[in-house]
């Protein structure tokens, strides 16, 4: 168990009153049924929990270390995390942790642990029978990155959060889940990526930051977004575009990404809407984009998209190898 921090290992400081990051030592002290949960859990912490908001690349590529330094010593692993930003670690560890063979679930919780109504406890519990539940054939059972929250077993980079304040706080889109938990935690074997022992694990620790996400609105400035497009700082976008895949006629728009396609820039489609995909055939307004150079996000989540371009652009892919992978699922994250 990895605990990076967020509210599941927060207490409240008696004179502020905010949370604020506590130790792996509290967190067994508020959890003592850990020692009844039928698997054996050695826990790491950083050294200096974070809430997730600070989260980033190099500390994704610590958590990778951790894994791939004790790969072969455990069963499974759980990662700690605060819920704002799980999802984009999610994300970023699946590209991350290359043929994983063992399951890595990531888990938080809404409230501290330490309030009596806390999903904590059951989060935690249920991530870790889940971090070592084994086949038949003694084969982990979900051999990839997940979320485990409120009763949900999600495919990491398939999962956003939705909900600051439900105790249901992520869902999985345009994806079915993994796995259900009531009395019996129930598997749906036919989502869950194949364990393939073929495949050898390999760690990656390069993600390049010099991504934005660029969400389109009615009355969006072209001074802006011009001089976003011809800064060198950044290499690739995300483009939160309508519905399927659209954007507006203006002209000056599609022009300014098409010449920082050619550029060099990689520019990825992702649709504000929750659940579809992008199909930028469907309309002249999407069309436009496609014919700018402008690469399908499909059904992809804002949070994989991101994490997706940053590693394709870290292990050093030529663009045009970068628009092939992003037509690609390399981890599950893409329905194509
Ligand atoms: N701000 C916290 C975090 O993401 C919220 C949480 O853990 O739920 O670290």
């Amino acid at each position: 168990m990895i605990y990076t921090g967020g509210t599941i290992g927060m207490v409240r400081n008696p004179e502020t009153g905010s949370l604020e990051a506590f130790t792996a030592e509290n967190l067994a002290a508020n959890i003592p049924e850990m020692k009844y949960c039928g698997a054996e859990v050695e826990m790491v912490s950083f050294g200096d929990p974070i809430d997730s908001s600070d989260m980033n690349p190099q500390h994704w590529g610590r958590i990778v270390k951790i894994i791939s330094d004790n790969y072969d010593s455990y069963d499974g692993f759980v990662i700690l995390h605060g819920t704002d930003t799980m999802a984009f670690t999610a994300s970023a560890l699946s590209f991350m942790l290359e043929n994983i063979g063992k399951p890595v679930i990531l888990t938080g919780s809404q409230l501290p642990v330490e309030i009596i109504r806390s999903d904590a406890k059951e989060n935690l519990l249920t991530a870790i029978e889940i971090a070592a539940a084994k086949d038949a054939d003694g084969h982990p059972v979900v051999p990839e990155v997940c979320i485990y929250f409120h009763d949900e077993l999600m495919r990491g980079n398939r999962s956003s959060k939705i909900s600051a304040s439900n105790l249901a706080a992520f869902a999985s889109n345009n994806y079915p889940v993994l796995a259900h938990s009531g009395t019996d935690i129930t598997y749906h074997k036919e989502f869950i990526r194949p364990y393939d022992p073929s495949k050898t694990f390999t760690p990656h620790y390069n993600m390049d930051p010099s991504i934005i996400i660029l969400s389109l609105f009615p009355g969006l400035q072209r001074d802006a977004v011009e001089a976003a497009m011809k800064s060198d700082a950044i290499g690739g976008v995300i483009f939160r575009t309508f519905g399927s895949g659209n954007a507006p006629r203006n002209g000056w728009l599609v022009n300014c990404l098409a010449e920082a396609v050619k550029n060099g820039k990689t520019i990825v489609n992702i649709s504000q809407c929750a659940t579809g995909s992008v199909e930028m055939e469907r309309y002249e307004t999407g069309r436009q984009l496609l014919e700018a150079g402008i690469v399908s996000g499909h059904d992809s989540t804002v949070e994989a998209a991101l994490a997706k371009l940053m590693f394709l652009r870290g292990e050093g892919y030529s663009q045009a190898e970068i628009q092939r992978l992003m037509n690609t699922s390399i981890a599950g994250e893409v329905t194509v």
